[in-house]
């Protein structure tokens, strides 16, 4: 048995996802990217590999992760590129695009042994949520003047355009494509390559895949250019479960239970967004304010309805905990770093990582 708490990737379930990538990519001829920003355990890797092209990055550490660890085509991008180290993110990339004009002027030149790229905003996209919406007001994520774009085009092959969050739904999908067509098509046709990002919640379930497929090859028929797809959160949605036990019982108008986890420290972004964590089934006459143990007021899970009572000693199970929380975890309040377990494909567990104190105390000084 671990000791809780541990997120706890299942194999057979990442399975699912990995086979439906693979038919779009051989039903549509669009690559797949790995975005290393939404998950980058590299201990699944080895799986993975087999069924996506490589991986795309926002940063040095992810171009490099990407690189050692996954191998395949590894494509650079960021918001913005130091000086010193460019060179280095050159030295791991097939291809880096760039987000800016500005940034391409500045390092062109220095990234001329691999492919480049220029990263495009539509200024449309599916979020309505404007802290993820790359098409917000004064937004800094990619370039949308035709005019300004045109005198970069002799030194880039291909665009990026990441402008989806958790898009469920195809005929916006469709739509945005329609307008991104619309709004840059004659610039389309004049390059080898279009990623159109991520975002697309396309390995959900009753998602047509059939019709994305024949619309992104459509696309690349169209223009005559290689497709590339950078799925994130579809990649891994549904795969992994943050596993925890109750340690206290308090009842104070409603029922609370405290686990061995925090909500800030190990799955932030539910917080940010403000989103209450999933657990399954969520039925039964025992309702319970499932909260964390860091000593943040608002450290609360969700409220969940239980088969029995909680009691100390209890298995409390987060679905969904792999996209955008293994890597934000933090070590506020110093709450024990979640261990990370694999469920491989014949059934059996394997930890295969555990945090201590020093892992702590080396993350500061
Ligand atoms: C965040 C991001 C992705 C992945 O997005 P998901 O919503 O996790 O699929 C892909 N490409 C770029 C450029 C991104 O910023």
């Amino acid at each position: 048995m671990i000791e809780t708490p541990y997120y706890l990737i299942d194999k057979a379930k990442l399975l699912q996802n990995m086979e439906k990538i693979a038919h779009v990519r051989e039903r549509s001829g669009a690559k797949a990217l790995l975005a290393l920003k939404c998950f980058a355990t590299w201990s699944v890797f080895d799986l993975m590999r087999d069924y996506m092209d490589g991986t795309t990055s926002s940063s040095l550490n992810e171009v490099r992760l990407g690189h050692e660890r996954f191998g395949k085509e590894t494509h650079a991008y960021s918001v913005a590129y130091a000086d010193h180290e460019i060179d280095e993110v050159v030295s791991h990339a097939d291809k880096i695009i760039f987000n800016s004009i500005g940034q391409l002027d500045r390092f062109a030149d220095r990234a001329s042994g691999i492919v480049r790229g220029l990263r495009l905003n539509p200024q449309v996209s599916s979020s309505s949520f404007d802290l993820a919406d790359p098409a917000r007001p004064f937004s800094r994520l990619g370039e949308w003047d035709v005019e300004k774009i045109e005198k970069a085009m002799d030194r880039i092959s291909g665009f990026m355009i990441h402008n989806h969050c958790e898009n469920e739904d195809f005929s916006l999908f469709d739509r945005i494509l329609g307008r991104i067509e619309e709004h840059f098509g004659a610039l389309l046709s004049r390059v080898e390559w279009v990623s159109l990002g991520g975002g697309i919640h396309f390995t959900g379930e009753n998602y047509p895949l059939e019709t994305f497929c024949d619309r992104l090859k459509a696309f690349a028929d169209k223009y005559d250019v290689q497709v590339y797809l950078e799925p994130g959160e579809a990649s891994i949605t549904q795969s992994t479960t943050l596993e925890t036990t109750v340690l206290d019982t308090l009842f104070n108008g409603k029922h609370l239970a405290i686990v061995d986890s925090s909500i800030e420290a190990h799955m932030l972004d539910l917080l940010i967004y403000r989103e209450s964590a999933k657990v399954t089934p969520n039925k039964g006459p025992h309702r319970y304010l499932v909260c964390g143990k860091s000593c943040l007021a608002g450290d609360i899970f969700g409220e969940f309805d239980f088969e029995r009572e909680l009691k100390v000693g209890d298995r409390v199970s987060f679905q969904d905990a792999a996209g955008y929380t293994m890597v934000k975890k933090n070590w506020f309040n110093g709450v024990k770093m979640p261990a990370i377990a694999v469920r491989e494909l014949d059934g059996s567990i394997r930890t295969v990582r555990e945090f201590t104190y020093a892992d702590y105390e080396q993350s500061l000084s």
